[in-house]
């Protein structure tokens, strides 16, 4: 990850940290999957949240956090 990204939003810089979950988390292009689990992708499983810290980047201004899950 390169030093100092910019938010795609304001262009400001990032901030860096972690992400953490206490479930895993899913991706899916449909809003009904939210609610079911089922057709959900699974980004990142709880496995690999305990081992631990996915890096991530947020923007405070913005609200937008970009993190690679694998
Ligand atoms: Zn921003």
């Amino acid at each position: 990850m390169d030093d100092a990204q910019k938010c795609p939003e304001c262009r400001n810089e990032l901030k860096q940290g972690y992400i953490f979950s206490t479930r895993r988390i899913s991706w899916s292009e449909s809003p009904d999957s939210v609610f079911t689990d089922i057709g959900g992708e699974v980004l990142v499983n709880k496995a690999y949240i305990k081992l631990g810290k996915i890096p991530a980047l947020r923007c405070e201004d913005c609200h937008v956090v970009i993190f690679k899950y694998k």
